[in-house]
């Protein structure tokens, strides 16, 4: 993205009501938006002799939570097949990116690490062009944009039963300290009845749940 199409995006009033292209409702100019974005989005992440689908599982597995971290969830995560997703893990181990190891809990489930050069990459992700461009912009529309994306997000991911992938201290099944988690613990999980420490907390899980 060049500064010239940053500081476009930046002029363009999206509250304006008055504007011929809201006379449908927000609506269609929403759903146009978001795939043109998507579009420009996936063109950004042909570098470094990666391809969208490579930097999607790469940047998944640098924020999935230890439950998360497998096959099966990245293709969840994704929305793919686990052969489709097996092609990408299996590429992205060849370039020396990630790193494969059976689970402590079930040697049946592998378990996916990026591998040091794995996390010096993803340091140069190419979506951060993306978070640049909103950094430019003034805080209240970066914050209006950051709860109206989300809501959407939330409403669509409903509509197709998708799972949510949301951050696990934010679950309804994270117990905090004063809800029952072993002393001098950060938390503990409800699912799996395990520790978890702060890092944990931060991370996203494939089997997070909306508190009610
Ligand atoms: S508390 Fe929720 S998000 Fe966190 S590890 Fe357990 S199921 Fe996953």
């Amino acid at each position: 993205m060049t500064g010239s199409q940053v500081k476009n995006f930046e002029s363009k009033p999206y509250e304006n009501l008055a504007d011929p292209e809201l006379a449908g409702g927000p609506g269609p100019r929403v759903a146009e938006l978001i795939d043109r974005l998507s579009r420009l989005t996936r063109e950004l992440q042909y570098v470094d002799g990666l391809n969208p689908a490579q930097w999607e599982a790469l940047r998944f597995l640098s924020r999935a939570n230890r439950y998360s971290r497998t096959p099966g969830a990245v293709a969840q995560f994704l929305g793919c097949t686990k052969g489709t997703i097996s092609q990408t893990i299996t590429a992205l181990e060849n370039k020396g990116l990630l790193e494969r190891r059976p689970s402590n809990r079930d040697k049946r489930v592998c378990l996916i690490d990026l591998t040091e050069k794995g996390k010096a990459l993803i340091t140069r992700d190419p979506v951060r062009r993306i978070e640049q461009a909103v950094g430019a912009m003034d805080g209240p529309t970066g914050a209006a944009m950051v709860q109206g994306l989300s809501r959407l997000l939330a409403a669509v991911q409903a509509d197709a039963d998708a799972p949510l992938f949301g951050v696990c201290v934010a679950c309804c099944r994270h117990l905090s300290p004063n809800e029952g988690c072993g002393k001098g613990e950060v938390g503990r999980c409800g699912v799996t009845g395990e520790a978890l420490d702060s890092d944990d907390a931060a991370r996203i899980c494939v089997n997070y749940k909306n508190p009610e």
